[in-house]
């Protein structure tokens, strides 16, 4: 007998963005020893965790090494503690009802969108905006929804919706049918931002279609602008057709503590093959309590504090800190007569590549010539060359660095 794999891992594009990144920068570094590399490529955030949230951390690390206050198996959806603080801080305040049952805890907003997938049949049509985050299409090509990927770099079954500067970056609808659409907003990786009229568009056909929308907010923190939703329940009728990812990652500085959590309202239906509904609040539940037993409980201590008074400070200080960059790539990326998009809303800043050079050809002239690493728009889909993306998420210090070597190229 032999084993066999899972085939639709083969269909994944073998050569993962951040792996050739790193292939050409370590080249790069060894043949260049003393240049100073500075990265803003990767969506790593860099400053430390807030006062507020380490104390409580380090309060909740204690509790576990005694007995009276060690907590062994929590709810796998999480505590209530923490659900109640999320509804509380994140919901009411935009006039947004939800019931705990409603908040899903977890470990990473890139495991549950990866995830959610699972719940939905394998015929279902797939949107997803095309430049894209990757794991919404990996993780539909890994279950075999996608089929192989065709030339010109899309998989054969997924919708591709384009946003480029030709639209503006705002995600026309589609033209032929699609069942679930994923929208992330505000966008990675273009760091564009959807008003509420133009999200309002994609609930609309939602409602309309009997379509689901995935909507991925994982950098709502960065909202700078007043008619820019940060829920997608900000939008009438969306609790009908939506699901919202959230995650501590970019707003706190969770990337190495892992907590998130996503929204399942309880009036979202999927349907059998009867045309019975289902709530799919039920089928996620059902999921996470078979596969997932539960965030720890001094991270979500942890996470508790980011809505304390003092947490919140402090993760408005950093926040403001990476949009103080952003404001700067942009202005010296506009004053070098570069077309660039997002930054005021999103930590990232999305760059038409000049002239005629490919995302690659102007990711290795930053390399080469100011020593800057970006990352090729052309790896988050086709829609994505001719683009470079760079992140706010370095030090000021490097960010100012940065921009004053790419001041003094003749681009
Ligand atoms: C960083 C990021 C997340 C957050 O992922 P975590 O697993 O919570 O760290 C989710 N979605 C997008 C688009 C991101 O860029």
């Amino acid at each position: 007998m032999t084993v066999k794999i899972n085939e639709n891992y083969l269909l994944l594009e073998s050569n993962y963005i951040f792996i050739e990144i790193n292939q050409r920068v370590e080249k790069y570094q060894k043949e260049n020893p003393d240049a100073e590399i500075i990265r803003m490529g990767i969506g790593d955030v860099t400053r430390p965790l807030p006062k507020a949230v380490t104390n409580k951390f380090t309060e909740a690390v204690n509790e576990m090494g005694k007995a009276d206050t060690f907590h062994g198996y929590g709810p796998e959806q999480g505590y209530d503690f923490l659900i109640e603080t999320i509804i509380k801080g994140d919901y009411e305040p935009r006039g947004i009802k939800l019931s705990n049952e409603e908040v899903f805890v977890s470990d990473g907003a890139k495991c549950d969108t990866g995830n959610i997938q699972e719940i939905f049949d394998l015929e279902n049509i797939v949107a997803v905006t095309d430049p894209v985050y990757p794991v919404y299409v990996d993780s539909n090509v890994m279950a075999g929804r996608t089929g192989p990927m065709e030339e010109g770099g899309r998989y054969q079954n997924l919708v591709y919706i384009p946003c480029t500067e030709d639209n503006d970056f705002i995600p026309e609808l589609p033209k032929t049918p699609v069942d679930l659409i994923y929208l992330c907003y505000p966008n990675n990786p273009t760091g564009t931002a959807l008003t509420k009229e133009q999200l309002s568009v994609w609930v609309n056909y939602a409602k309309k279609n009997n379509s689901i929308i995935l909507f991925d907010a994982a950098y709502e923190a960065y909202i700078r602008e007043d008619n820019i939703p940060h829920s997608i329940y900000e939008i009438e009728g969306a609790r009908e057709v939506a699901i919202e990812f959230r995650s501590f990652s970019k707003n706190a500085g969770f990337t190495g503590t892992r907590c998130a959590y996503t929204v399942v309202p309880k009036e979202v239906m999927g349907y059998d093959n009867e045309g019975h509904p289902h709530s799919l609040n039920s089928l996620w539940n059902r999921r996470q309590t078979t596969k997932f037993n539960g965030v720890s409980y001094p991270v979500q201590v942890a996470a508790s504090a980011v809505y304390s008074p003092e947490g919140q400070k402090e993760i408005n200080e950093s926040v403001d800190y990476y949009m103080k960059n952003a404001s700067i790539i942009r202005e010296s990326l506009r004053a070098l007569g570069l077309s660039i998009y997002g930054g005021i809303n999103s930590p990232y800043i999305w760059i038409k590549t000049p002239g005629d050079m490919d995302s690659w050809q102007f990711f290795d002239l930053l390399l080469n010539e100011a020593h800057v690493v970006g990352t090729p728009g052309i790896g988050f889909g086709p829609s994505g060359e001719g683009y470079l993306r760079l992140t706010a998420f370095n030090t000021l210090k490097n960010t100012k660095e940065a921009m004053d070597r790419i001041s003094n190229l003749s681009i």
